[in-house]
């Protein structure tokens, strides 16, 4: 049967199941809302959703430099970043870290003190900009979690797969070039590389924007969601 066919059909059925003597606009309503019904349907099965993910030490916070943020009192958060999370949500985009934080193999901080410097990350963003991460991926060195390790894209494909996410309709904001090189393994459809780090400034892998500062950084995540 046509498609014309067929809405004609739902149309008389829509009618015949609700009022014998249906005016026309009542046969239109309850034809577009059976319509409505099987578009929404075959949509939720295939749209997946779309991603900014975040690197964290040098874009979500200040960079700690060659070390690493042990304590929650080292954690300064970089103001634009609240900004972004509210473009990202208010156009119905998840925002995700994927942060490496050896310091946990490394016997500098355990994963509860990791777990209360993101705690307090959370908070402040809530506080200061009422939105906050969807989730958070952090490699930590230890053994059996290789694939996670930058720049190979395991931290990205388990977010795809936790979250429904499309790689190719996604961005990644990052600082360094494991950050990029993840980002074009996993198929990321734009990276963005923000200057904000001392000592990278030589680098090898391309992004396809460079940023000098976070409000640059926000401005092109602006433009491009
Ligand atoms: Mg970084």
């Amino acid at each position: 049967m046509s498609k014309r066919g067929k809405n004609e059909l739902v149309q008389r059925q829509a009618c015949r199941f609700n009022d014998k003597n249906c005016s026309s606009n009542e046969l239109t309503t309850s034809a577009v809302l059976v319509n409505a019904i099987g578009v929404t349907q075959s949509r939720e099965q295939t749209i997946l959703r779309r991603c900014v993910f975040f690197d964290r030490d040098g874009v979500v916070n200040l960079s700690p430099g060659s070390g690493y943020v042990t304590d929650v009192a080292e954690f300064s958060l970089h103001d634009g970043v609240g900004e972004v999370l509210q473009i990202a949500h208010d156009r119905d985009w998840l925002a995700i870290i994927v942060s490496s934080q050896r310091c946990v193999a490394k016997g500098l901080i355990d994963l509860e003190g990791l777990e209360r410097i993101h705690r307090l990350m959370q908070i402040q963003l809530m506080d200061r900009y009422g939105s906050k991460f969807d989730a958070i991926y952090v490699y930590t060195g230890q053994p059996g979690t290789e694939q996670w390790e930058k720049p190979r894209p395991g931290m990205i494909h388990q977010a795809c797969k936790d979250y429904a996410i499309d790689p190719g309709k996604s961005i990644l904001i990052g600082d360094q070039d494991r950050d990029i090189e993840m980002a074009i393994s996993a198929g990321i459809g734009q990276t963005i590389r923000v200057l904000t780090s001392l000592g990278n400034q030589e680098n090898k892998v391309v992004a396809n924007q460079t940023v000098q500062s976070i409000g640059e950084m926000v401005a092109a995540v602006r433009e491009l969601l």
